[in-house]
């Protein structure tokens, strides 16, 4: 069989762990024997970018920007434990955190579906895609616990030496107090990436806040993200049939529960945080969540939602056997070569991307499965469980049929 060719890099993170013992083998079943894989490589391991002193990652994050698309595997965050295990000079940052802020990019979220696992919403039948604006908010903001009584003032100097200045509460006893702030930068970045995935997926975008409460703060998100749709997204969104929608915070959760599905839910970076939580739970297994991060100059960088599998990966190095679900990080694959494919015009390469969902989804509908997923499957008399390499190569067969 011809391999498929591919004419620009796609940006390759190898990470750390179990996900960098799935990546190799995914690589090597699911994607070199058919396609001429054609990658720019950066090892994102945490070896790698404690000899790099972390240049690695930031190299890499710069080549998502010159090329536009990158998949990346798990990588570990140091805390003080992995300081000490991995002998570190310093405790590096997140990598995502790295990538995210150079892109400026938003993580959109989204379940894999299957047949033989119900989310615990009956009607959920389409997968509900979370974006969260990743900046700001409660998660920079500035708290004081107030210790008796005093007043407390809103407080800003403008660069020209203007003032404005409001008493938040005149103190009769102790209490607590925050100052938050966002920048329209950030707001309008948010909102573009938002604008661009739901034409991208053709999926139609919802967005609330709770600016009936909020009238300077929330509203100032509602009105970035209406003037951006007017001016460049409202025409593109008819064309395709989409629409944008907004509405209150406690609408869209009513709303979110009451639909079946299918759409982009926009969510400022608080209820983002705890809206994911609810909506990956509800629809089953972190194992089968996918992660893209999009730039509002419309770069990706595909990934799996979840971590490194730790646990696992210390019982595979004892040699014992492991069934670590690999769905996201072949979702991540899958994505990122179709997306390069989209832009390089490769219709191969795109019906590849294709076809490997595809026999995905076939082998799980066929019972075979990892051990993850067979606990969430009401009907367990028709499944069986199986290790990561041996689901990986049901995946294969399934691939070669559909491929020859
Ligand atoms: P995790 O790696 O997501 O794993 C948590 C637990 O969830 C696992 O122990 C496992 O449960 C289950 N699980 C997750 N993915 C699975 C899969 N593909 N197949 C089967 N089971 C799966 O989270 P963590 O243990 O909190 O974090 C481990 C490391 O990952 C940390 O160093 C963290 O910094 C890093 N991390 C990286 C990213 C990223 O790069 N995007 C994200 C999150 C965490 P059982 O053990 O019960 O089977
Ligand atoms: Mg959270």
């Amino acid at each position: 069989m011809k391999k498929i060719k591919m004419t620009t890099p796609l940006v390759e993170m190898d990470g750390d762990e179990m996900t960098r013992i799935l990546w190799k083998m995914i690589k090597d079943e699911l994607l070199y024997p058919f396609v001429d894989l054609n990658t720019e490589y950066y090892d994102l391991g945490l070896v790698e970018r404690e000899k790099t002193r972390d240049q690695v990652t930031f190299d890499s994050a710069y080549a998502t920007q010159k090329y536009g698309v990158a998949v990346k595997c798990a990588t570990i965050t140091p805390n003080k434990q992995r300081v000490e295990e991995y002998n570190l000079t310093e405790m590096w940052k997140s990598p995502n955190g790295t990538i995210r802020a150079i892109l400026d990019g938003t993580v959109f979220r989204a379940p894999i579906l299957i047949d033989s696992i119900k989310p615990a919403v009956r009607n959920w039948t389409k997968p509900i895609t979370i974006a969260r604006h990743a900046y700001g908010d409660i998660y920079k903001a500035t708290e004081h616990r107030v210790e008796g009584p005093g007043k407390a003032e809103l407080v800003f100097t403008g660069a020209d030496g203007s003032e404005f200045r409001e008493t938040i509460y005149d103190f009769e006893c102790g209490g607590v107090l925050q100052g938050q702030y966002n920048k329209d930068s950030s707001i309008e970045s948010f909102a573009h990436s938002c604008f661009q995935y739901a034409i991208d997926t053709k999926q139609d975008l919802w967005f609330a806040t709770k600016d009936t409460i909020s009238k300077k703060y929330d509203q100032t998100f509602k009105l970035t993200f209406q003037d951006i749709f007017d001016k460049e997204y409202k025409a593109k969104f008819d064309e395709l049939g989409i629409t944008y929608f907004y509405t209150l915070i406690d609408d869209a959760v009513a709303r979110v529960i009451r639909s079946e599905g299918g759409y982009i839910w926009a969510c400022k970076n608080y209820d983002g945080d705890v809206m994911s939580d609810m909506v990956s739970t509800a629809f089953g297994s972190l194992a089968m969540m996918t992660s893209v991060l999009v730039s509002p100059d419309g770069k990706y960088e595909y990934e799996a939602a979840h971590g490194t599998v730790t646990r696992h990966y210390y019982r595979y190095l004892k040699g014992e056997d492991t069934s670590t679900n690999p769905m996201a990080t072949i979702f991540a694959w899958s994505g990122a070569l179709r997306k390069r494919g989209e832009l390089d015009g490769l219709s191969d390469l795109v019906s590849f991307a294709d076809k490997l969902e595809e026999a995905c989804i076939d082998t799980l509908n066929d019972g075979i499965m990892t051990k993850d997923l067979v606990g969430l499957v009401v009907d367990k008399s028709s499944v069986k469980a199986v290790n990561s390499i041996d689901f990986i190569r049901a995946i294969r067969e399934r691939l070669e049929a559909k491929l020859s």
